[in-house]
């Protein structure tokens, strides 16, 4: 049986570029309707920051080009997927908080791209600090989700651009705030961009799940007081296989870079530089808005091998997808399919934690730190 777990990033994209409606309301539309046909349950990151600026902005006379107020769209539907019972989680990139929005375009501060680089306090620079945008991000949406259900608890974080490293400010913070739980790293991670820096090689995909230790989110500690780190399902692909007709598709669609991305990091290479360059191998994320059918299956075949293997007796793997990355449905209507075929289940991050926290006597009896650097000496 896969414990399969369905992670939403509710967001434009990370330039500030996109339309609320048609970015994200209009496909979270289409998600939740293929959700409810199933009865499955998404885990949906709400990107707070830059709902409190369109917000701001809107109710200050700037309609941004929107027939009607955007940031009440995203709550309303927020709050309409918390009553049909997905779980609502905080997602916060730190570049939107003094963002500013001139001549019809977002200008964020990408001095403040990684939540890491963030300052505990606001300071000259920066007009909130680490503090306040984990406290303030979880009172609004416990503000919404309390009315309708009183235990509701905002708990479970991902950072934007799976920034993390490093985390101990974070862990810290978090956990004044009372979160359990991190879904920012995924397996084989690696990242050394002017934006986004981060290095998750060492992690084995055999481990579900962990608890951090105070200095790391994905560094284990033997002692369960630590923040649950729930990594994202990724597997090393060859990039010729990574840039598939569906996710060109959706990049031509959004008009996003994508294929220029691909083009400037294969540039100034030479013929047998480029073959090696496009057969290498990517970490790329378990993602069901952007993945083909047969993608799909792939990971599938993957994660049902690492499963029959698994000692441990809940293994959960953590999918993710964007709204704005949703044209096609047929890989999420293929996995619900098989899913359901095989017994399998589809859970929330909030029941996954409850899930783990509950099973804690049962964990397997080799210890997990071993079982990482067991994977960094093969
Ligand atoms: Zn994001």
């Amino acid at each position: 049986m896969t414990n399969l777990c369905l992670t939403l990033d509710y967001e434009l994209f990370g330039s500030g570029r996109g339309n609320v409606f048609q970015h994200i309301i209009e496909p979270t539309e289409r998600l939740l309707t293929i959700c409810s046909e199933h009865n499955v349950k998404l885990s949906i990151f709400f990107e707070v920051v830059e709902y409190w600026k369109i917000k701001e902005y809107y109710e200050n006379g700037v309609s941004m080009g929107y027939q009607c107020n955007p940031a009440d769209a995203m709550k309303e539907q927020i709050i309409r997927a918390y009553q049909q019972g997905h779980d609502i989680q905080l997602h916060v990139h730190p570049q939107w908080i003094d963002a500013k929005y001139t001549n019809d375009k977002w200008i964020l501060n990408l001095d403040y791209w990684r939540l890491p680089q963030l300052p505990m306090q606001a300071n000259e620079s920066i007009s909130m600090g680490l503090n306040d945008l984990i406290r303030n991000g979880k009172r609004c949406l416990e503000e919404w989700l309390q009315v309708i259900n009183p235990d509701y608890k905002c708990n479970i974080i991902r950072a934007g651009g799976y920034n993390v490293d490093p985390s101990q400010n974070l862990i810290k913070v978090l956990k004044d705030n009372d979160f359990v739980a991190d879904s920012s790293v995924y397996y084989g991670g690696i990242m050394n961009s002017e934006l986004s820096k981060y290095d998750y090689s060492e992690l084995s995909q055999e481990i579900p799940y962990w608890y951090s230790s105070s200095f790391s989110l994905f560094k284990e500690d033997r002692n369960e007081s630590g923040i649950l780190e729930l990594p994202v399902f990724a597997d090393n692909i060859r990039r010729i296989h990574k840039y598939d007709w569906i996710r060109i598709k959706s990049a031509l669609k959004n008009k996003t870079n994508a294929v220029e991305k691909f083009k400037n990091n294969s540039l100034k290479k030479s013929k047998w530089e480029m073959l090696g360059f496009i057969l290498d191998k990517e970490a790329v994320t378990w993602d069901f808005c952007l993945f083909s059918t047969f993608k799909m299956k792939r990971y599938l075949k993957k994660v049902n091998k690492i499963q029959l293997k698994s000692s441990f007796p809940f293994h959960p793997f953590v999918l993710v997808g964007h709204p704005k990355d949703f044209y096609y449905s047929d890989a999420l209507n293929y996995i619900i399919q098989y899913n359901r075929k095989q017994k399998g289940r589809f859970l929330t991050v909030s029941e996954t934690v409850e899930k783990i926290k509950s099973a804690a006597v049962n964990r397997p009896a080799v210890c997990k730190e071993e079982l990482i650097i067991d994977k960094i000496n093969q």
